[in-house]
């Protein structure tokens, strides 16, 4: 079997973008500009939030991240997020995920100008994605299309099985692998919590992403030898093992996969890297079309 290994691929990624700022700059042109909106204080989304200022700083973008409380108010997170829209030194910003409940998420996600949308969540990224239009893709979709890309996985004609239908991620995969064009070409189907007899299908996968949210819940019976798997599930469990008392694992059993699939992603170190580079991707996009 072969690792999809996304913290490689990624650094690999976060160098090259790293070249291209620095010869930005010796043309005499800022560097490219990411904000993120954080509220309040979720440990996971501290940690993802970290990783995308440091990811920032290693290639050289301007970065800028505006933590507010638990108890920001709706106008006042749209008054963040229009200072920002109007903001000539941010190419890209994204409003972590989730938001303390009296926010309405949708309306805050409607309010960024989509071609600042870097997160690729606006209803306008979304649609164009669906219509195969040019559009910013979703960061862990768009990180899951790189790695296919980078180690060259066929993807024509596959069958791939996406296994959960979140906005986030599982719909937009089952889009995007659908489209024509390469990564693409596939033909998909999305499961969930409702689909009878899983493992039927899943066993049918050339191609299988798992985007659940449920530890290990991929066993090898439900893979077809020389599957390629996917696994995008980030799950803390238990383990008094380890100094801060859990371990991360993903939906894919991956010890037992590995003497199955031709291809796999580990968890931690496959998916999880490509979605914090692919939101550097979407920010030196939308810096090209805005110095260009
Ligand atoms: P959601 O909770 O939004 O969606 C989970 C999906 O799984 C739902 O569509 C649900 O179905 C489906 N599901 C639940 N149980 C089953 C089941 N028994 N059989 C089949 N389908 C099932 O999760 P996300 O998409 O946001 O995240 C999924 C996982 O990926 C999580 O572990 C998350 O932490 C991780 N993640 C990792 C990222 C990365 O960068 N690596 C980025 C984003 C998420 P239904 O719709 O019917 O409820």
């Amino acid at each position: 079997m072969i690792l999809l290994d996304g913290k490689a691929t990624a650094e690999t990624i976060l160098q090259e973008i790293k070249q291209e700022v620095d010869s930005f700059r010796q043309q005499g042109l800022r560097e490219p500009g990411l904000a993120v909106i954080m509220a309040g204080n979720n440990p996971a989304s501290a940690s993802y939030v970290r990783n995308k200022i440091r990811s920032c700083e290693k290639v050289g973008f301007h970065s800028q991240h505006i933590h507010v409380g638990e108890d920001i108010t709706q106008e006042a997170i749209l008054d963040l997020v229009h200072d920002l829209n109007q903001d000539d030194r941010i190419d890209g910003f994204i409003v972590q995920l989730p938001l303390p409940n009296q926010i309405n998420v949708d309306q805050v996600i409607a309010a960024i100008d989509p071609s600042k949308d870097v997160d690729g969540f606006h209803p306008m990224n979304m649609g164009n994605v669906s219509l195969g239009r040019e559009a910013f893709i979703s960061a862990t979709p768009n990180g899951i299309l790189e790695l296919i890309k980078r180690y060259e996985i066929e993807t024509s004609g596959k069958h791939v099985v996406v296994v959960g239908r979140s906005n986030i991620v599982g719909r937009p995969m089952s889009i995007l692998l659908s489209r024509s064009g390469y990564p693409g070409n596939a033909t998909v189907t999305l499961t969930h919590s409702r689909t009878q007899d899983l493992k039927a299908i899943t066993l049918q996968a050339d191609i299988l992403i798992a985007a659940v949210g449920r530890p290990n819940m991929i066993t090898a019976d439900m893979v077809k030898p020389g599957a390629v798997i996917i696994d995008v599930g980030i799950n803390r469990v238990e383990d008094s093992s380890r100094k801060r008392g859990y371990r991360l694992v993903g939906d894919v059993d991956f010890e037992g996969i590995s003497h199955k699939a031709s291809y796999a992603t580990p968890v931690p170190g496959g998916v999880g890297p490509m979605t914090v580079t692919s939101l550097m991707m979407n920010t030196l996009k939308s810096y090209k079309k805005r110095v260009q």
